[in-house]
Order: C-alpha cells, then structure tokens, then sequence
C-alpha cells in the first residue's frame, strides 16, 4: 500500500502543491517539524525546475530547467538541510566563461586573482569591484535571500554591495574599465534575469553570482539537478512525509482537510485555485504581478565537447554566448521589447564534462536557453547553433540529436513560468521589493493558514529553497505557534 493510500485526509497537518526545490523545502521543513505533510505534483516526477531526464536519445541524461547551481553552497536553507553531505558536486575551476570574437575569452576563475592577472589592464577595476563582496559572500547571500524589506543583519555588506549594484546597473557601467572583456564578463552574469540592460537589480543578481564564482564556485550536482531533489524527497520521506504524483490541483477546495496550505505555485494560479475564498484587495495585489520575458530551451546530444576556438573555454562549468556587453544588452532590450535577436544572448552548459555518467562514453550532454519575448512560439534551435558556431566553429557536425522548446512549450511543461518566465515574475526592483506583495512577511496571504511557497515570493528565481524555508518557518510562527527552527542536518 502507498503511503499516499494508507493516510486518510483527517491524518494531516500541511499540504504542499508542487514539488519543485521551494515546494519540496517546505515540506521538509513541516515534516522535521514533527508535522504530518503530503505533497500534490502535476508532474510524474517531482523537481519542477530541478529535474533531470532523457530529453534527446537514451543514455542522455538532460537538465530539464536548472543544471548549474550557484546557490547550493550559499543558500541559509541548503546550509541547514547539509546539502554538500548529501549530494556530490563538481565545481569547475572555470565557473564561467565568456568567449569574443577573434579567439579571445574572458575567464572567470574561481580564483579571483587569477581572473585578476587574465583581465589585463582591467584586471585590478575588476578585483576591486569584486574582492569585498567575495569575502563577503556569505553576508552577500544573506542579504539578497531573503525579503528586501528587513533590515540587512551586515549594514557595511549591504551598502558595498548596494553601490556597486548601482554602478553596474546605471549608465556609468563601463567607467570602471577601458578594455571590452570584463564589461562583457558582467553583463553575460546579468542578463540571467531576462531584465533590460543597465538595470540596477540585473545587477545585483549578476555581482552575487559573480560574487558566488569566485567564493565557492558554481557547483553542478553529480547526476543532474535531480541529485537535489531526490536528497530532499529522501529526507521528506524519512520524516514521514508523503509525495502524491500525477496530481494536479485546480482549487484549494479540492485538497484534503489539513491545518495549512503551501503553495510552491504563481500568484496568478493561486488566484484562480482561492477564487471567492480571496479577499479582494489581496487579489488585487496578486494581479498586479507581472511576469517577465521568456526563454526557449535547446538541448543536445553531442558526439564530442563543443569545439571553443579558444581553449579555456572548453574547461568551464557555464559559457555565456553573445559577444560584447552592448551586443548583449541590444540582444536583451530587443527581447523585453517584444523582439527576437538575430544574435541572441545564449546561456551554455556542458555536465557531462565533469560527470561522465550523464551521456554514453565519449558523448556529451549540451544544455542551452536563450531568452525570447513572452509567449513566444519559435523554435529558437538555428539561432542558438549560429551563435555557438560563431566561437565553436564545427559545432553543427557534433550534434547527434536536439530537444527545443518554445517559450509557450515551456509553459505547458510548467505553469510556474506563464509565457516561459523562468523567474515565475519579472525581477524588476520594485518586483523583488513587493514580492508578490509589499510585506515583510510575503509568504502569508490573508486567507488563513494559506501560505505562497514558490520563487514569485521573496527571495525569487534559482534553486536555493529558500520561498519554501521561509513560508514554512511562516506557517510554523503563524499557524503553529512556534518560532521554534528545526533541526534539518542529515544527522537527524
Ligand atoms: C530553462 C531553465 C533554466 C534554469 N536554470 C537555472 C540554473 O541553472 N540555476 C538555478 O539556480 N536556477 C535556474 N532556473 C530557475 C529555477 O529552476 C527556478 O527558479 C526554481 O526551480 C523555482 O523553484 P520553485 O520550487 O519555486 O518552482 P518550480 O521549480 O517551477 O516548481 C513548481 C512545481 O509545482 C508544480 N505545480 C505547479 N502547479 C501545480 C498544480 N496546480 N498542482 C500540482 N503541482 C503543481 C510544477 O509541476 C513544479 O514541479 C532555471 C529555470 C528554467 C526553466
């Protein structure tokens, strides 16, 4: 008998909807707080935008979303849950590169001296730039994960970080640098958030990630993104919890009788499950939430590495194609202005470098996205190929196979990103302040014992956990009356 068919509704205390990394961090956060906990997902494996499957030929194991991990090591929740102690990770000594025209690259090591002396004349803007946030990574990830409304724990941390965001996302951007390597460097980490280009928040998350590069690297699970997740649906089990698959939730009327709900969902799907249950100024707030641009999605079977002209290239964990940070960003500010770049901005990664067991010996696994206006239903395959061809030469003939998905096919796949919106809400500034609601607390809704777990709720977008810890230690305070933090080291 399931554990799903062995308890009876009246058994619970938490229901969970969705097991993505915030759904699932929730969950086991409820469980090894003593509580019993049942999550519902649409899905037939849980993971959300951490899964991992055969997307092209058998043998080929593809990150279906997330496949670089930059917050594993940095995020307060992975910290508590041991994260490092339950998975292995690779961490390349290249966490990312960025190749220009002309055989020529900007590498960034994870050492930042090295990165310093390969800069050039650039070399020591760029370390002093970058040196305070690095030994102040951890102050840096406290900092920005969480709700921008508290009042930062490192005062001196938080306003290094604050100018120097301001800096880079202000049209003074290049005053720092006379070279064209590491503006373009900046920008490749940047334009993760499909945000115009400058933009102050683009920045900020571009110099913590950069800031994470070159402290603790940018880790890459050992067996696909799905290591993480397992680890967490493992612990959930082992606590007692339950994980329902192949279930997808329309209403919260429909869910079992149980003292709290977390939903690991948007707040325009919340929405529609409350319907009259909503108060309507709070459903008022909830539409005013906006999502942002798309990405399409192309993976590749390959029957050899990608063929980077030049050879430092070949060894990174992460390659930002694009070319210059005013390409990039024209390739950006066309994306968020409804339009399709004819050279696009294209974020590249290879695991199977550094985890052999993700594709058949000697063949790779490729995983790229490239951001497109939302809703948009192009096949962006030949656009991502040309811009690779364009510093990999011969990479067409290494292809074996190809899986692409539109921005609307990644929708279907996930309603977490409506019109392909992986960071399930725009990253504006004034969004990660109000996320989704102006609250230093934004995982409550007024709907009693009713809390919003999902990356559109403070700190937003990656894989970090961090929604789900917080709108469970909320549930805990506000419908269980503890402020009590449980214990979720593997020891336990
Ligand atoms: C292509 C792509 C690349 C990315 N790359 C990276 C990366 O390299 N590194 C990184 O850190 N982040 C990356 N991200 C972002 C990251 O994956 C997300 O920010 C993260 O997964 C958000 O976690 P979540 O739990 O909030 O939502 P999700 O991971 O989206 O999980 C939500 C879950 O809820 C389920 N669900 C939704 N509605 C219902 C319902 N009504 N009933 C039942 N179940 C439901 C969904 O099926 C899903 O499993 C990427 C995302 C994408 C799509």
């Amino acid at each position: 008998m399931s554990n799903a068919a062995r308890s009876t509704a009246e058994d619970l205390d938490a229901v969970v909807v969705g097991a993505g990394p915030n759904g699932l961090a929730a969950a086991v956060t409820l469980a090894r707080a003593g509580l019993r906990v049942r999550v519902y997902e649409r899905a037939d494996q849980p993971g959300g935008g951490a899964a991992t499957r055969e997307l092209t030929l058998p043998g080929y194991h593809h990150d279906v979303c997330s496949a670089v991990h930059p917050m594993a090591f940095e995020s307060r929740f992975f910290r508590e849950f041991g994260l490092r102690d339950r998975v292995r990770f690779v961490t390349p000594e290249v966490s990312f590169a960025h190749p220009l025209d002309g055989g020529r690259a900007a590498i960034a090591h994870h050492d930042l001296g090295r990165t310093r002396d390969e800069l050039g004349r650039d070399g020591p803007a760029y370390e002093r730039l970058m040196r305070p946030l690095v030994e102040r990574s951890t102050a840096v990830a406290e900092f920005t994960g969480g709700s921008l409304l508290r009042v930062p724990r490192d005062p001196a941390t938080a306003v290094a970080f604050g100018l120097r965001a301001l800096e880079q996302g202000s049209p003074l951007w290049n005053a720092r640098f006379r070279d064209e390597a590491a503006p373009a460097m900046l920008t490749g980490v940047s334009a993760h958030t499909i945000l115009s280009q400058p933009s102050v928040t683009a920045a900020g998350a571009g110099l913590a990630l950069h800031a994470y590069a070159h402290a603790r690297g940018w880790p890459i699970p050992v067996g696909g993104s799905q290591a993480i997740i397992d680890a967490m649906v493992d612990d959930l089990r082992a606590h007692g919890g339950e994980l329902v698959l192949d279930h997808e939730v329309t209403s919260l009327r429909e869910l079992p009788r149980a003292r709290v709900t977390l939903l690991d969902v948007t707040p325009r799907a919340l929405v529609r499950m409350a319907g009259e249950a909503m108060p309507p100024g709070y459903r008022r707030a909830l539409e005013q939430f906006r999502y942002g641009g798309g990405v399409a999605k192309v993976d590749f079977a390959l029957s050899e590495p990608v063929p980077w002209t030049e050879p430092d290239v070949r060894g990174a964990g992460t390659v930002h194609v694009g070319g210059t940070r005013p390409e990039i960003a024209a390739a950006e500010n066309d994306v968020n202005r409804g339009r399709l770049p004819d050279r696009p901005y294209v974020l590249v990664s290879q695991p199977s470098l550094f985890d052999r067991g993700r594709a058949p010996a000697g063949n790779h696994v490729l995983w790229t996205y490239t951001h497109v206006p939302a809703g948009s239903a192009v096949d962006r395959s030949e656009a991502v190929i040309r811009q690779i061809e364009r510093f990999a030469p011969g990479f067409r003939d290494t292809i074996l196979a190809t899986s692409s998905r539109s921005a609307v096919e990644v929708e279907r796949h996930n309603p977490n990103y409506p019109g392909g919106d992986i960071a399930a809400g725009a990253p504006t500034l004034w969004q990660m302040l109000r996320r989704p609601v102006l609250s230093s607390d934004p995982w409550r809704t007024p709907m009693p014992g009713v809390y919003l777990a999902s990356a559109s709720t403070s700190p937003g977008p990656g894989v970090h956990g961090l929604a789900g810890w917080f709108a469970a230690r909320s549930a805990l305070r506000h419908s269980f009356g503890t402020r009590a933090l449980p214990d979720l080291s593997p020891r336990d």
